[in-house]
């Protein structure tokens, strides 16, 4: 199986080929169809499965066929348990982005460091990588507004549960819009998650590697 067996445009393709990935992983080969297809997902898999590949390639195609826009509304939000995910992920973004020939402007947000510069950067963002806790704070800033999100990734999602962030979570899920699409990951498969999934999920494609 190859990347170019995946239903991923040329632009893509050359990106992938650019950053030196030669074959697709096995999460990458089951996530990326069903991503492009719109289908809701989720995801059993560690970190160094893959995964973050998986649906960034996924959502950078879409966003190639979206214009650039000045907004406070961003269209892809990715929720990470903590600051170390939220800089990698954005990496790999960053890392795809600059082969494209449609900017893409990513960003990372957290807690634990001063709000105001993270504040002023927004808008126009296409994908907001966050931690729950300083999402929220910036909703409540309007500096960003998630209520017209077309996709949610959730990445180590039993981790974002047990760190205490249920609550947020639930408040950032409230002000989604209803329809969306939404990707799920997890490395455990605890009761707590288990709920979350049968609350977010619509008819998921389920992959376990
Ligand atoms: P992740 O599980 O997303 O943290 O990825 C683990 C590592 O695998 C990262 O360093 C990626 O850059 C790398 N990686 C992901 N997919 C591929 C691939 N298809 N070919 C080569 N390296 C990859």
């Amino acid at each position: 199986m190859n990347f170019s067996d995946l239903g991923l445009s040329p632009d893509i393709l050359q990106a992938i080929q650019k950053a030196n990935y030669e074959k697709p992983y096995p999460i990458q080969v089951e996530a990326i169809p069903a991503i492009l297809q719109k289908r809701d997902l989720l995801g059993l898999a560690q970190t160094g499965s893959g995964k973050t590949a998986a649906y960034i390639l996924p959502i950078l195609e879409e966003l190639q066929k979206s214009s650039i826009h000045k907004s406070r509304s961003v269209p892809v939000l990715i929720i990470v348990p903590t600051r170390e995910l939220a800089a990698q992920v954005e990496e790999v973004i960053r890392m795809f982005g600059k082969f494209l020939p449609r900017k893409v402007k990513s960003n990372a947000v957290f807690g634990g460091v001063s709000i105001n510069p993270q504040m002023i950067k927004l808008n126009g963002t296409d994908i907001l990588v966050a931690t729950p806790g300083r999402l929220l704070d910036l909703i409540a800033r309007n500096a960003i507004s998630i209520s017209d999100l077309k996709t949610l990734v959730l990445d180590e999602a039993d981790k974002v549960l047990n760190l205490g962030f249920k609550a947020e979570l639930d408040e950032i899920l409230s002000r989604l819009p209803k329809k969306r699409q939404n990707l799920l990951f997890s490395a455990t498969m605890e009761d707590s998650v288990g709920q979350l999934i049968d609350r977010l999920l619509q008819n998921p494609v389920k992959i376990e590697v």
